[in-house]
């Protein structure tokens, strides 16, 4: 049964994209496929399997339908502008509308050199490969909307990153790519035409009723609102979570609001909300509590684009678009104290808040980045003790001052007392809301390490528990444990 693809962005003009096949590689051999994903998208897992699928999946062939394209795109990258970034190392093999009727991106990603490659090698890594693959699974299984992994197979071929790794292919499977740097590549070329081309087909991809919208100006300036809410909306799911995106780049930012591009992403083990895990961050850009701040940049990046097709006059397209941008700290801030009301177990409605629910999750963040206690788990904790208050005892002792925290703990239980909510259905709001699992850097690292050896068990077992993130999985109890001090000065390196 062949994938059924139907390729909307390859009847695009040419100026967006490269028509680039994947480049064969020396011993392509299956690492996994994802059933459930497949199915979902309407792709029979059989055929990912095969012989002939896992060869394709490398590049070394081409599913029948393919129509493979790299996209053009520019991008900021740490603040300063690229009018040329691009797929150099990815490939949109085509796109599936699955039978939910929404159409999804697939592409490969480390398939070889495109004419984007700059002087990149168009390859992957094995180690980065896995991680994407892991840590966006589980993203998914967590909540958040995101790029997903549908299949990764290893080449056979070495790929060279200071050392020598095995390469390897991820199949990525994403709402669509079109990032904030695909609109900066056009308007860094004054292409007006381009632009509006891009915004109707965003519309009908992520917000189709959008597209009844009357003139392009209104269009566009819903679509600009439309991008703002999605953005931050993820943000405060990724400040939930204490996930470090690490590369928040413009052409990083998905206009679909998905979480996209897992290099040096991380969850922070011990609460500091300045930390920054990749190696080339050095200014702290990307830092944990500088993830809206920069969310709103790179939105500014993407209004500045649309200004063009917001109104004649660029005095009033920028008070459009500046109307809109400020809208983004109340709507980042609304869904963080959301996230926030139901990690702590209260009511998740506008009416169930009260004057100084806010000023209690922050003072519990502040008590836990004094402190430096481990995020999920504290939190994990605290739902533990919700209905057996003995165990409140054991948050208390993972902060080496326990006091200040004893008292915020007994505001708490005022503050739950406060709600007529029975509890069960507290509590499953604020299991669904703590994750006991999370993909823990120092595991990603022994996962990748024994993957390297040809060892995929950690891999398994590690997409196997996180799928279920929210479960008490008692027989996989280490993998909700924190690094040991040694471990604790992790880094993730970009370009990977
Ligand atoms: P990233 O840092 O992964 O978001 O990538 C930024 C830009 O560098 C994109 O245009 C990528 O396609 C390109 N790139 C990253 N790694 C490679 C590689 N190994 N070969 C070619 N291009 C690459
Ligand atoms: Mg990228």
């Amino acid at each position: 049964m062949p994938i059924p693809f139907d390729n909307s962005y390859a009847r695009l003009p040419d100026r967006f994209f490269a028509k680039i096949a994947p480049t064969p590689v020396r011993a392509p051999a299956l690492l996994r496929v994802n059933d459930a994903l497949a199915e979902a998208l309407g792709i029979d897992p059989a055929e990912l399997h095969s012989p002939e699928g896992v060869a394709n999946l490398a590049g070394n062939g081409l599913f029948s339908g393919s129509d493979p394209i790299a996209l053009a795109y520019a991008g900021h990258q740490f603040g300063g502008f690229s009018p040329q970034l691009g797929d150099g190392r990815a490939i949109l093999i085509g796109e599936v509308v699955g039978p939910d009727g929404v159409r999804r991106d697939v592409q490969l990603k480390g398939s070889g050199p495109t004419p984007f490659s700059r002087r990149g090698d168009g390859r992957a890594a094995l180690g980065p490969v896995l991680r994407e693959y892991l840590v966006s699974e589980s993203m998914h299984a967590l909540g958040v909307p995101t790029t997903r992994a549908l299949a990764a197979v290893s080449t056979g071929e070495l790929v060279l990153r200071g050392d020598d790794l095995p390469g390897a292919v991820l199949t990525r499977v994403a709402a669509s790519h079109l990032r904030v740097g695909t609109f900066e590549y056009f308007a860094a070329r004054r292409d007006r035409e381009a632009l509006a081309t891009l915004v109707d087909y965003a519309i009908a991809r992520h917000e189709p009723s959008l597209a009844r919208e009357g003139s392009l100006a209104a269009r566009t300036l819903a679509f600009l609102d439309g991008v703002i809410g999605r953005q931050a909306s993820l943000v405060a799911r990724w400040m939930g979570l204490g996930f470090v995106h690490g590369v928040m780049n413009t052409d990083n930012t998905s206009i679909s609001g998905e979480t996209i591009d897992y290099g040096p992403c991380a969850f922070l083990d011990a609460f500091d909300p300045g930390r920054t895990f990749s190696s080339i961050d050095q200014g702290g850009r990307y830092a944990f509590h500088h993830q809206p701040r920069i969310a709103l940049w790179n939105l500014a990046r993407l209004a500045e684009t649309l200004l063009p097709l917001l109104a004649e006059d660029e005095a009033e397209a920028i008070r459009l678009a500046t109307a809109r941008l400020d809208t983004f700290p109340d709507r980042f801030g609304a869904a963080h104290h959301a996230i926030l009301r139901a990690k702590l177990g209260l009511g998740p409605s506008e009416g169930d808040a009260h004057e100084g629910d806010d000023e209690l999750a922050k003072d519990l963040l502040e008590l836990m980045a004094k402190a430096q206690v481990d995020f999920t788990l504290t939190f994990r904790r605290l739902f533990d003790a919700i209905d057996r208050p003995a165990r409140t005892a054991v948050v208390s002792a993972m902060f080496a001052d326990p006091r200040p925290f004893d008292a915020w703990a007994a505001r708490w239980r005022e503050r739950l007392a406060r709600d007529a909510e029975p509890i069960e259905a507290r509590k499953e709001r604020m299991r669904l809301a703590n994750p006991a699992f999370i993909a823990r850097n120092h595991r990603v690292e022994q996962m990748i390490a024994l993957a390297t050896d040809g060892d995929l068990s950690l891999f398994e077992r590690m997409l196997r528990v996180l799928a279920r993130p929210c479960d008490d999985q008692p027989d996989d109890e280490e993998l909700m444990d924190p690094p040991g001090l040694e471990q604790w000065d992790y880094r993730t390196f970009c370009g990977t």
